[in-house]
């Protein structure tokens, strides 16, 4: 029997196990791409959940964010997209889906998911978090060091898919 608060007497076979992946993916980069593939194999679906975070002032607008995890989704059966303006809580509250996916590289990851898990947790108690750990190749691979790296016109191949370099490079020549 599966077991999640509110639901323990729904069969696991029954109840398809869903999870919500939240970012502000400014671009989506193999980092993320790491992420969702690996929580599409453990869960029935995942949904990535595109947001803004108001400690980032992104480059790419929401539709342009999109469009390019539209790309790189498109290839995953049991991975979909919405877009989210607002706490990630209140989406959590009005969807039957309660786990989120977090991924982890370094130490600050850790600091910065342990707090806003816990300030979450009080707002929404059903919430709960899986935090999936990188490939040890994307460990240091972030939105920020791809959108520098284009900023000065480096090679992007090993981090981001190629239409996500065509757009940032699109963006730079501007
Ligand atoms: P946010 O602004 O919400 O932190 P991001 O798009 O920066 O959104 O990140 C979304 C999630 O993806 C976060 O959990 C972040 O830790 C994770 N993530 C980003 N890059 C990587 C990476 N290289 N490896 C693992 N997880 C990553």
């Amino acid at each position: 029997m599966y077991s999640l608060r509110g639901q323990e007497n729904i069969p696991r076979e029954v109840l398809r196990l869903k999870a919500i992946y939240p970012g502000s993916f400014d671009p989506i980069t193999y980092g993320h791409i790491d992420i969702f593939e690996r929580a599409s194999k453990i869960f029935d679906h995942v949904t990535i959940l595109l947001m803004n975070n108001p400690r980032k002032r992104p480059l790419f607008s929401i539709d342009e964010r999109l469009e390019m995890i539209k790309e790189s989704t498109k290839e995953f059966k049991n991975v979909d997209v919405k877009v989210h303006t607002g706490l990630l809580v209140q989406y959590v509250k009005s969807s039957s889906i309660k786990i989120v996916i977090r991924g982890l590289r370094a130490l600050e990851d850790f600091e910065y998911e342990f707090e806003m898990a816990l300030t979450n947790r009080q707002m929404c108690p059903e919430l709960e978090v899986v935090y999936l750990m990188t490939d040890l190749k994307y460990l240091f691979v972030s939105s920020s060091m791809v959108k520098e790296i284009a900023q000065f016109g480096g090679e992007l191949s090993k981090w981001a898919p190629p239409f996500v370099e065509k757009e940032l490079q699109r963006k730079f020549r501007r």
